[in-house]
């Protein structure tokens, strides 16, 4: 079922290619280096150079090579990993309710962003379902949703099974909620648009040029590049899933995680709307979970879920999982011929929460654990304002100590083992 002509890149990639251009030149000093160009490093850059500070993004491959433009496009509050009571459980009543606000704020600050900045990138407010696995999980999915409601002001509704025809074409689920403010947005687009503008800010954005280490002296820091050196003020970090060892330290928290897609042939736009009414993001209530939507052109099952096998990201075999978990779910697809299959790093860390901070004069914004499109943009901009020492640069997650772990040189192996396990878990009940 994968076309013969079928592409390893990202389906968004056809309406917003890589920029193959080769870098200008380095400038020898800058106020500010940002490290990776992806809607961190982006959305940093923009706030710091419409804050008249020179700033250069560096980037080991072509410009938004990572997740940036690899995602699903759904756009959903920072309060997708932990229910409420989870987070009141772990932080206590008061830094729970700090951390889901300004979790809501992140949908709010991307929102506004995309407004005033009139980007074009197909942003929507859609909507999310999200399906439950088994008949248990509706209960405590709506529990978890009343939680968030009550804390955070977050608007849903519940969807018992016996009316979900009204959501989704298929019977693989339980019922489900409805998140009516979250969003879609083309990623690839999106991510166009943010260098639009934060080079007509005056952001310098330099491609290929990976940076190979960072060297603190005194007040000044040196970035050393392929192409040479960089002296800095300051520096953000904003490499995420792609951390390399030339940043031992962010690299030592942050667990990469494969996530793939894959994109059918064009369908009539009437089929699609038959599997997907109201053309919202959708998900899972499973652990090892699944996410779909439809093309912004409503023409296309666009269909995600974890990597398949290990090291083979450029042939079918590795995607076919993902065929067949939607034709579980839509078995009106078996048929159809897949055209687009790619994957990308999301960055998972220990205690599962996003950081952001500065450590040894190094300022970083990471691990935002699979939900990253409003994250990113919202961290990007506080780390930014934190870079220029401006108050509105503190968030709720400040003080949260980011963690290593003894074995985290193991954990690119363990992940394999924790989604079996996380699967035969889904399996075998709520
Ligand atoms: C397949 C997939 C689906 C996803 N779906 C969703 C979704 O639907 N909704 C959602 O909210 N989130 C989703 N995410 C997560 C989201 O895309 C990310 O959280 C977000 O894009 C992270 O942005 P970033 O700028 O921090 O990192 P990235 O966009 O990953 O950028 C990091 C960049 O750093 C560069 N880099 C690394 N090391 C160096 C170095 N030494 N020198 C220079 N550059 C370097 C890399 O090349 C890379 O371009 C998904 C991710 C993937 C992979």
């Amino acid at each position: 079922m994968f076309d013969e002509q079928v592409r390893f890149t990202p389906w968004w990639w056809e309406a917003a290619p890589p920029e193959v251009a080769r870098p200008p030149s380095l400038p020898r000093s800058i106020d500010v280096a940002v490290v990776g160009s992806g809607y961190t490093g982006l959305s940093a850059a923009l706030t710091l150079a419409r804050a008249g500070r020179s700033v250069a993004v560096l980037e080991a491959q072509a410009l938004g090579h990572g997740a940036s433009t690899r995602n699903g496009g759904q756009v959903g509050s920072g309060n997708q990993k932990f229910t409420v009571r989870q987070l009141v459980d772990l932080y206590g009543e008061a830094k729970a309710r700090a951390l889901v606000n300004e979790g809501t704020a992140m949908l709010r600050h991307i929102a506004e962003l995309i407004e005033r900045e009139g980007i074009a990138c197909e942003f929507r407010r859609v909507g999310r379902f999200r399906g439950c696995m088994h008949p248990a999980h509706y209960e405590s999915m709506a529990r978890g949703m009343e939680d968030l409601k009550r804390f955070a002001g977050v608007e849903f509704f519940m969807v018992p099974r016996a009316e979900q025809g009204s959501e989704i074409g298929s019977d693989r689920y339980f019922g489900g909620s409805v998140l009516p403010n979250d969003a879609a947005l083309h990623p690839g687009l999106y991510h166009q648009g943010l260098m639009e503008r934060a080079r007509g800010a005056g952001a310098l954005l330099l491609p290929f040029t990976p940076v190979t280490g960072i060297a603190r002296e005194g007040a000044r820091t040196r970035v050393h590049t392929a192409g040479g050196a960089i002296e800095a003020r300051d520096v953000l970090v904003a490499t995420n899933g792609y951390t390399t060892r030339a940043l031992p330290w962010v690299r030592r928290r942050v667990i990469p995680v494969g996530s793939a897609i894959i994109a059918t042939e064009e369908l009539p736009a009437e089929r699609i709307a038959r599997l997907m009414p109201r053309g919202r993001v959708y998900g899972n209530s499973a652990r090892v979970f699944h996410y779909f939507r439809p093309s912004p052109d409503g023409r296309r099952m666009l269909w995600g879920g974890r990597v398949g096998r290990l090291g083979s990201q450029a042939s079918t075999g590795a995607f076919e999982h993902l065929r067949k978990e939607m034709v579980v779910v839509f078995p009106d697809l078996a048929g159809v011929r897949v055209t687009h299959c790619w994957s990308g790093n999301i960055a998972y860390t220990h205690d599962t929460m996003p950081h952001i901070g500065c450590q040894d004069g190094i300022h970083y914004a990471t691990g935002y654990c699979g939900t990253g499109v409003s994250r990113s943009t919202y961290f990007g901009h506080k780390a930014a304002l934190k870079v220029l020492g401006d108050p509105g640069g503190r968030t709720a997650f400040d003080d949260l100590e980011f963690r290593t772990h003894r074995f985290h040189w193991a954990t690119p192996l363990a992940v394999p083992v924790v989604e079996t396990w996380y699967r035969i878990r889904d399996a075998m009940g709520p």
